[in-house]
């Protein structure tokens, strides 16, 4: 358990402190202090953090499942990357609540579109309102079930091979090297797949009896592995970016 989440669990620090820091997540961090990372928050983040943003990162810090938010350095980081890329058309793969899901929808152009995929209606139900305050709601085509079975569901259409300009993966880490086969038909030649969370706790690297929390060393083979394939496909180009929890940069080639 980090540092933060023993504070907040102790009840040892005060409301208004808890208030301007990201909740629950020294584990979002991969820097070599909270300190570094509470600055980058206070610093570039939060000033700038859209309104509707902030308001649905505060909800969510009260739900029971917070460690699996998207953090907000990130959120900021991938409304850059869509601005960047142009991205028009794009795929979501693990909604939770929707930080990731609101930040790329609103980076997004007027008639952009994101097709959100999660097994869960429910937690993205309590983002919906945020979605329509922030007037970004009518890109979002939320699908509920499988992952795998979606992204089968959308590719028996032949206009979506080849289709997306991004692709942004969140969900079970245990399957996506299964949905990386999937997305590259997906994704046009040129376009760029996310996949999050590659670093892992920093469990990657770390000595396997470090004492991680169970679902941390449950997942840690599986990231080890997509990470190692990412880096031998030939068909991408790729960059491990070690922004929140590690996102990996894949840009199809091929
Ligand atoms: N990107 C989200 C955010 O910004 O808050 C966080 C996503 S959370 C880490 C992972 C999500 O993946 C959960 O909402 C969970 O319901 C979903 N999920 C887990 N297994 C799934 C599966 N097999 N198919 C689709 N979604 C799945
Ligand atoms: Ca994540």
């Amino acid at each position: 358990m980090s540092a933060n989440v023993e504070r907040e669990n102790n009840g040892q620090e005060g409301e208004e402190a808890k208030k301007g820091r990201h909740m629950g997540v020294g584990h979002k961090s991969l820097l070599q202090s909270d300190a570094l990372f509470q600055y980058i928050l206070e610093t570039s983040v939060y000033p700038r953090e859209p309104a509707p943003l902030r308001e649905l990162r505060e909800m969510t810090a009260k739900h029971p499942w917070n460690l699996m938010t998207t953090s907000a350095d990130e959120g900021q980081f991938l409304m850059l990357l869509v601005k960047l890329i142009n991205a028009k058309n794009t795929i979501e793969l693990g909604v939770y609540t929707g930080y990731s899901l609101l930040s790329t929808a609103l980076a997004l152009p007027e008639d952009g579109k994101i097709i959100a995929m999660d097994i869960h209606r429910k937690n993205y139900e309590l983002g919906v309102p945020f979605m329509e305050k922030a007037g970004v709601h009518h890109k979002i085509d939320f699908r509920e079930g499988q992952g795998i079975t979606l992204l089968e569901e959308l590719m028996q259409d032949e206009k979506n091979i080849g289709f997306f300009d991004f692709v942004f993966v969140d969900a079970d880490k245990d399957n996506y090297l299964n949905y990386h086969e999937r997305i590259m038909k997906l994704v046009k030649v040129g376009g760029l797949i996310g996949y999050d969370n590659t670093l892992w706790n920093g469990s990657v690297a770390a000595p396997d009896d470090t004492p991680y929390p169970k679902y941390v060393k449950y997942y840690k083979p599986f990231v080890m592995e997509l990470n190692t394939a990412l880096a031998a496909d030939p068909r991408i180009e790729i960059s491990m970016v070690p922004v929140g929890d590690g996102i990996t940069l894949c840009r199809r080639l091929e």
